[in-house]
């Protein structure tokens, strides 16, 4: 229990998760034990922009394979407030959209990769984001923060124990037909066998929707 604490506070982990993988859970559970968060939600992107030049699964799939990875833990939820606004997410907008869902009585706190917190200071409002919520960047393998404009007082950084996955990697194991067995958890497997996604039995059957 926290002194005196009356506001709830929760975390946002936004993301592509495509797939969602263990590096996301670790980081959302590391963060939210070292800020005493009362619920982690997890928000897959819309279209992402920074990733527009990119094929992206489709929403409703990266959304299912959240809430299946993430279904166990009573401290995790996902949100679709990102996948259900038309056009590309800006994560002012993801935000602003959970302060109206959860009240202004909580306090948000925001969790990135630092490779992605490097960027902040290009995103769309970056006054008002550092209003709005908390920012927690989470270091991870391969990646160092260099960027010395970020404000200070407005970012933590926290330490992930060193999990060196990433969904590009994972979907390149299934291209490459390589296990990702316990680089995900084992629902998130079966789900992209289920729906070839990934692999070039997946882009042939997608191609025909
Ligand atoms: P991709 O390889 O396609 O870029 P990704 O693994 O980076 O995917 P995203 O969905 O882009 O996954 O990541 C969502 C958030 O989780 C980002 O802030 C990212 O920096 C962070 N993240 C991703 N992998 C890890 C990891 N292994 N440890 C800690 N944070 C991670
Ligand atoms: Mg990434």
């Amino acid at each position: 229990m926290r002194n005196g604490a009356v506001t709830r506070r929760l975390g946002i982990m936004g993301g592509t998760f495509d797939p969602i993988h263990h590096g996301h859970l670790v980081a959302a559970s590391e963060v939210a034990h070292h800020f005493e968060l009362d619920e982690v939600v997890f928000v897959p992107t819309g279209q992402p922009w920074q990733k527009a030049d990119k094929t992206v699964s489709a929403a409703e799939d990266r959304y299912l394979m959240t809430v299946i990875a993430t279904a166990s833990n009573p401290r995790f939820s996902v949100s679709r407030v990102d996948i259900d606004r038309p056009g590309p997410t800006f994560t002012i907008d993801t935000l602003r959209d959970i302060r109206d869902v959860y009240g202004p009585d909580v306090e948000l706190y925001f969790i990135t990769g630092a490779d992605a917190l490097a960027q902040i200071l290009s995103w769309r409002d970056a006054d008002e984001l550092f209003r709005i919520a908390h920012f927690v960047g989470c270091t991870r393998p391969g990646h160092t923060l260099h960027d010395p404009g970020l404000p200070d007082g407005m970012i933590s950084l926290t330490e992930i124990p060193a999990l060196a996955i990433s969904s590009s990697e994972c979907r390149e194991r299934v291209r490459a037909g390589q296990p990702i067995w316990y680089l995900v958890p084992d629902g998130i497997v079966q789900y992209i066998g289920k729906r070839g996604l990934y692999s070039a039995r997946g882009e042939i059957a997608d191609s025909g929707e």
